[in-house]
């Protein structure tokens, strides 16, 4: 047991800003440091760090502690495993209590064996390497041929396991180490006739490290050409390697990334070590397959900026294109570097000058959507059906990235390189978005998860609107029946709207606004024909640019609700004005005697739309707390719902300057 003398030790002289920093970037805010939290999807710096206090807390994922707990919970160590980390961290020499009884040894976790064993196996391989006259002659000279520094032996832990049937099983066991955890590990393996073998026999090893540096797995390269046997091996997953968490050499590569503010990503191993011999430090390797959640997580508290290296065949880039998508997704920046011809890190680096492939690297470093966009349009050379599938498919990309701004640049520059009006593209991402939303919307519709009782009433209430069960249902169908058709005949106009961070107002279309409004408050149409209408807008307004056309799709269209609803709605209508200068004119619409009556009318038909379903909701739970029977807890919650819907609609009303009933 770790005495209690040290464990004060130990707090006392821990950072917390030290032990975060360590995988987090901090930045320095007042007398605290925030970063981006590892424990969620963040986009925002949400982690605090609080030196005074030594904890750190995040304000959207709630995930808080001292510098132990953070190791426990980010670099998943146990308790003692937490202290130890500390203690050498902070040159603090562990005191024991007394000496782990036998029953204490039975007890540590299987967990902490795994790596105790590892570390011996990881200890043997090195040894190997470096002593025996088998590792020298085979394992040295092999890693010399590919031109490996000694040093570069010792920091990457490299070994050599012999080649014979079972000389480290036999060690192993002979040291005291179970044969259970041997297997497990994936080092040891059992013939059919029930024999031990090494598993990586005759192969030189590549120890695999987590983020706090403990070895969790091995990768061994074969060295003879043999087309029959696979030129790796590598672990099998247990409780303490997740290939899917795991980025290689990322524990060596932290402090180089976060001061590089940037992180190459190669293929594996070798490719790894050879761009830092060449002194590009800031690598890791996904080893093999494209990167993961779990992955992308580990480095996007470090850095946002991520550089994919592509080997010189073009072979592999088509099919990793995707997976970089899911990069955008999460907020990274991605750039990528494309190798010279028959190329990979590993190879190029070795025959160019360290400076050469530094600047090779920085020269060659394009961004990921203009480099997408490049190799598709050469592919698809001048077949126009197939140029235009490119458009989609980096719009696609584009619809993933985060920041609106960010956002808008890659429009305009697409634009240019497509050749296509900026307006197009930006409203054919409305639709992706606004498709994507939908589509979303209605796969969490269909989850059951576990609900608190409130959220089971909403969902309960949710059901029975949509089979409109309910009078007020023909409220709300009218706001949205309004608002529907304000999409149609005006969302190409622009008006001004309150500007959401700062004061004044901003110029902005139609179907953006409704879109947003809609969205930032997760508003969903209930009307299933007018939902239809409304989701098919988006698509449409990406073909289409006048109003006369938009509404003309709906009047001839196949779909017997929407002709009827063109019918029924839209020539009942007078339009705005009938003089409207600038009629097919899309940017400047505004004319100057009714766009304040549009502006109005369309933010009091979205405003009425969410009194409806404030007041369908208040209803509803009025209801539904009279007719059922709630224990207490719930009941207050319930009513405390229903005040804030009130306040919500007064609210609402105020602005639309009307009074309601109560
Ligand atoms: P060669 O000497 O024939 O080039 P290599 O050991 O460099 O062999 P490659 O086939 O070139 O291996 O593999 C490309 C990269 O992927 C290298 O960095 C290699 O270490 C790595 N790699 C290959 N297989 C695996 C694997 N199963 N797990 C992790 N990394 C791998
Ligand atoms: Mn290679």
């Amino acid at each position: 047991m770790i005495s209690k003398k040290t464990i004060d030790e130990i707090m006392f002289a821990t950072k917390i800003e030290d032990v975060v920093g360590d995988f987090v970037t901090l930045r320095r805010q007042g007398q605290s440091f925030v970063g981006v939290c590892p424990f969620h999807n963040d986009k925002n710096p949400s982690l605090h760090v609080t030196p005074r206090l030594g904890i750190y807390k995040c304000f959207v994922c709630d995930a808080k502690g001292n510098a132990v707990h953070f190791l426990m919970e980010h670099a998943k160590m146990t308790y003692p495993e937490a202290l130890e980390y500390l203690a050498k961290k902070y040159n603090i020499e562990i005191e024991y209590d007394r000496p782990e009884t036998d029953e204490e040894k039975a007890l540590r976790s299987e967990r902490d064996s795994l790596f105790i064993v590892n570390e011996f196996a990881e200890k043997y391989f090195m040894e190997q390497l470096r002593n025996s006259e088998e590792g020298q002659m085979l394992g040295l000279t092999y890693f010399k041929e590919r031109g490996f520094k000694d040093a570069t032996l010792d920091k990457f832990h490299l070994g050599y396991c012999p080649g014979g049937w079972d000389s480290f099983t036999q060690e192993a066991l002979k040291q005291g180490y179970k044969e259970e955890f041997l297997i497990k590990l994936g080092l040891t393996k059992k013939s059919e006739k029930n024999k031990l073998y090494d598993f990586y026999r005759g192969r030189v090893i590549f120890p695999i490290h987590n983020t706090v540096g403990r070895v969790i797995g091995f990768g061994g390269r074969i060295l003879k050409k043999d087309e029959k046997i696979a030129k790796y091996f590598n672990s099998p997953e247990n409780e303490i390697y997740h290939k899917s968490d795991t980025l290689y050499d990322l524990y060596l590569a932290k402090k180089a990334i976060r001061q590089m503010d940037n992180v190459y990503l190669v293929e594996g191993y070798t490719d790894v070590i050879s761009m830092f011999e060449s002194g590009v430090e800031n690598v890791v390797a996904s080893s093999g397959t494209s990167l993961t959640d779990g992955q992308v997580k580990l480095l996007y508290s470090l850095t946002k900026n991520i550089t994919v290296l592509y080997d010189g065949d073009a072979a592999g880039i088509k099919a990793s294109l995707r997976g970089i998508d899911m990069l955008l997704e999460k907020g990274m920046n991605v750039r990528v570097c494309l190798l010279p011809d028959g190329e990979d890190p590993d190879s190029f680096a070795k025959k160019h000058r360290d400076s050469e492939l530094q600047e090779y690297l920085t020269q060659n470093t394009t961004d990921f959507i203009l480099f997408k966009v490049q190799i598709l349009l050469e592919e698809a050379g001048n077949d126009p059906l197939k140029r235009a599938n490119v458009v989609n498919n980096i719009l696609e990309s584009i619809a993933k990235i985060q920041d609106n701004i960010v956002q808008s640049f890659y429009i305009k520059e697409c634009a240019r390189l497509f050749e296509l009006p900026e307006a197009t593209l930006g409203s054919k991402i409305r639709t992706m978005l606004w498709k994507a939303n939908t589509d979303k919307r209605k796969a969490e519709n269909s989850v059951p998860t576990e609900q608190t009782p409130l959220q089971e009433v909403q969902i309960r209430e949710q059901r029975q609107v949509e089979q409109q069960l309910r009078p007020q249902t023909n409220l709300r169908l009218e706001s949205e029946k309004n608002l529907v058709k304000l999409l149609y005949k005006y969302g190409f106009y622009e008006i001004s709207v309150e500007a959401e961070n700062e004061d004044g107002f901003i110029q902005q279309r139609v179907d953006q606004f409704i879109f947003n409004e809609l969205h930032n408050d997760e508003i969903t149409i209930q009307d299933p024909t007018l939902r239809k209408i409304y989701d098919n807008y988006a698509e449409r307004a990406a073909i289409l640019q006048d109003p006369v056309s938009m509404q003309r799709t709906l009047v001839y269209s196949e779909d017997e609700d929407e002709y009827k609803f063109a019918i029924d709605n839209l020539e009942t209508d007078q339009p705005y004005s009938p003089n409207w200068k600038k009629k097919y004119d899309m940017v400047t619409h505004s004319t100057e005697n009714n766009i304040q009556n549009l502006q109005q009318e369309v933010q009091d038909t979205v405003l009425s739309l969410k009194l409806r379903i404030v007041e369908e909701r208040i209803a509803f739970l009025r209801n539904e707390i009279k007719q059922k029977e709630y224990g207490e807890e719930d009941q207050i919650l319930i009513l405390a719902h229903i005040n804030l819907l009130v306040k919500c609609r007064k609210n609402i009303s105020e602005r639309l300057n009307r009074v309601v009933s109560q």
